[in-house]
């Protein structure tokens, strides 16, 4: 057992030790060691919690952690780089679920009841905001693991009248805050029980209405909010640490749903109440132009040619596991004195960050690796473009074809440079999945097949 102060100094310590962690992980040289101030600090946090004033049955708890653990350990080793977001969502969910459970266990707790007056409804408020918001992650991080595992249908489900529906729930929800905190004794359950049930029919909903090139976005946003349903649960249980904790989550989650909209065009708004507004309703543009393919030989010659290579990769490197290849390839046309840089899209891939963590994985270094803003100027300068695996980020109808569903989205403009090879196995979409004029383009030509063996091959010609 430890004395409350020493808790609280644990708390203050391992809240110091998640920022920094929170630091180290917005760039690629000090990621490591956020990581290391995140698990120290998540460690310190748990041993003082267990070993805090009344807290009993330690042993069960460490059976519970330890059984946990394991099956965390033997997941997270299993899942695979592209199946990353799946696992977050359904961790996502675990949270909405653990404030769930802690609100209706902190309802039961006969202690909540012995408090009078003003305590007394704050405490009330308290549990039912964190039952609603865990309700609505829970749910809503289900449905999003089912998207992204392909279980449910990407394409986003509208139904007119959508936004008034939501709205009457959430003041049903509101009538149904105030019943609950004027019933006495444990005399609201009832409505805890509906008001949780009209949640997780919201959480579904919200999710359902988004589809297809917006999920990165409901991704991070449903990170968000596991931190306020935390951050609630804290306030539940009246533990500092899970508060400070939450909240970090939930901003952070906030800030970087922001950033993202941003990348993508979108308003941030419209993503929190669901459906990112009007459906195109028009025919997609009709796409002129012939397809043209070549062979491992040809691209290598082409690259024996260039002066600056830019790599565009996308979701199809990650699937390959062609980083290493693609390294070998710098490797071999730096040594020839050439320009190599990576063009990085930022929801290449299927979660923020994906392309970076696999081209760390290979070891290329970090200053030949630019975010889009910083590469599309130079693209008209560039010989030759390789857009590896990659497909909606480089789709020009998101900037000419109003009525395409990833209309407005930024993308890497590779048709600029003389010259762009995209490697893909076939002329199937990408994950909005809508036709790429970028393939019938004059100066584009297709190299089919799985990109980790056709590089291979390319670097056999180089
Ligand atoms: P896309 O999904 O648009 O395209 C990937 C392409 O890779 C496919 O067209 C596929 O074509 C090709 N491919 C698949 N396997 C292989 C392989 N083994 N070898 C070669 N090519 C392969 O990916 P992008 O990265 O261009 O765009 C990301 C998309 O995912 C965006 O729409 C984004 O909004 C969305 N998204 C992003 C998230 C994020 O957080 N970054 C999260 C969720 C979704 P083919 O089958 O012909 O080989």
């Amino acid at each position: 057992m430890i004395s409350a102060q020493l808790q609280t100094a644990s708390y203050l310590f391992a809240s110091i030790l998640f920022i920094l962690s929170l630091g180290g992980l917005s760039s690629q040289e000090s990621a490591k060691k956020g990581v290391l101030y995140g698990i120290i600090g998540m460690i310190i946090a748990v041993i003082s919690t267990v070993l805090g004033e009344g807290v009993q049955g330690q042993i069960y708890i460490v059976i519970a952690i330890s059984i946990a653990s394991v099956i965390g350990i033997l997941l997270a080793r299993k899942v695979e780089m592209t199946s990353m977001p799946q696992l977050v969502a359904i961790l996502h969910s675990f949270v909405g679920l653990a404030a769930v459970l802690v609100g209706f266990g902190s309802y039961l707790d006969p202690h909540t009841h012995t408090l009078v007056g003003a305590a007394h409804t704050i405490h009330l408020v308290e549990i039912f905001l964190g039952v609603f918001i865990g309700a609505i992650t829970f749910t809503g991080s289900i449905i999003a693991w089912g998207k992204l595992e392909g279980k449910i249908r990407s394409k986003p489900l509208l139904y007119p009248g959508r936004h008034a529906v939501n709205i009457g729930l959430v003041i049903a929800s509101i009538v149904l805050c105030v019943l609950f905190t004027m019933a006495v004794g444990t005399g609201g359950m009832m409505y805890l029980i509906i008001m949780s049930l009209i949640a997780s029919f919201i959480g579904v909903m919200l999710v359902m209405a988004i589809g297809g090139a917006d999920m990165p976005v409901v991704v991070s946003m449903l990170n968000s909010y596991s931190g306020w349903a935390a951050a609630a649960a804290g306030f539940m249980l009246g533990n500092d640490l899970l508060i400070v904790t939450g909240a970090l989550v939930g901003s952070s989650g906030a800030i970087l749903s922001i950033i993202m909209c941003d990348a993508m065009n979108r308003s941030f708004f419209s993503v929190i109440f669901g459906g990112f507004g009007a459906a195109p309703t028009g025919p997609a543009m009709e796409i002129t132009g012939e397809v043209k393919s070549t062979d491992h030989e040809g691209v290598a010659d082409l690259l024996k040619q260039a002066k600056s290579v830019v790599i565009v990769p996308g979701y199809g490197m990650a699937v390959a596991k062609a980083q290493f290849p693609v390294h070998e390839m710098v490797n071999k046309l730096k040594a020839e004195g050439k320009t190599v840089r990576f063009g990085i899209h930022p929801v290449a891939g299927r979660l923020p960050g994906h392309m970076n963590v696999l081209l760390a994985e290979a070891n290329v270094s970090y200053d030949i690796v630019l975010e889009m803003d910083e590469i599309n100027d130079d693209l008209s300068e560039t010989d030759l473009v390789l857009v590896i695996g990659a497909n909606d980020i480089v789709n020009p109808g998101a900037q000419n074809d109003p009525n395409s569903p990833i209309y407005g989205m930024p993308v890497i403009e590779v048709w600029n440079a003389k010259d762009v090879i995209v490697m893909k196995r076939s002329m199937a979409t990408g994950y909005a999945g809508v036709q790429n004029p970028l393939f019938f383009k004059e100066n584009t030509t297709m190299l089919y097949g799985d990109a980790k063996d056709s590089v291979s091959k390319i670097n056999g010609f180089l």
